[in-house]
């Protein structure tokens, strides 16, 4: 979808809910980047632990109908990502027929601090060791990646419903999101890395 020279959007939803409706915008060269957060949004969101989407069910419910994400490559102050008070994306700077007149939030994210942003700094050094001889690196980096976008979405998309909750709160809640689902993601990808590892042992021991 294409409404201004040069800006474009991609519209995704999280799989268990109409709502709400995630407009990535970017520009046209940046497609890869958006891809990311959609991945992130319509497959990642469903393999994460059944606790990390229950924290977030009420402030998605509560959330506005249609959430602008502004892809940049950086932001002048260093942040990973803001809310905006006002949404400036022209086409919706007003409500919209086709979105029935769905409120309206908007947010940026910076996707080069992102990828340079150590989450839970020990605990992403201890994996990154883990995964480094692996094969499964660029897997395991790609995956780490979208996890961070996507709690951001979810850190910001807290700020819109909650203006008044402490920055602390509303960081500690991301955190554990991203904590937990990168955890869950290596506990899976560990156990079919040692499977492999145990069937090569057996098989010398038989010889
Ligand atoms: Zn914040």
């Amino acid at each position: 979808m294409e409404w201004l020279a040069g800006r474009r959007y991609r519209l995704v939803v999280f799989p268990d809910r109409p709502r709400p409706v995630v407009v990535v915008a970017h520009r046209g060269h940046k497609a890869a980047r958006a891809e990311q957060i959609a991945h992130a949004i319509e497959h990642d969101w469903a393999e994460t632990p059944q606790e990390c989407r229950r924290a977030y069910d009420e402030i998605l419910r509560q959330a506005p109908g249609l959430i602008v994400v502004q892809l940049r490559r950086k932001n002048v102050c260093g942040c990973l990502g803001h809310r905006h008070v006002i949404v400036k994306e022209a086409p919706f700077c007003e409500p919209h027929d086709a979105f029935g007149d769905a409120a309206v939030g908007e947010m940026d994210i910076a996707f080069e601090r992102v990828e340079s942003w150590l989450a839970q700094p020990l605990m992403d050094t201890a994996l990154d060791a883990q995964f480094m001889a692996g094969s499964r690196r660029k897997e395991f980096h790609d995956q780490q990646l979208r996890f961070r976008l996507l709690s951001i979405l979810l850190h910001e998309t807290h700020h819109m419903v909650a203006p008044q909750a402490p920055e602390d709160v509303v960081r500690e809640r991301s955190l554990t999101f991203y904590r937990e689902a990168l955890a869950n993601y290596v506990e899976i990808a560990r156990a079919s890395l040692s499977l492999t590892i145990d069937r090569s042992f057996s098989r010398l021991g038989k010889e």
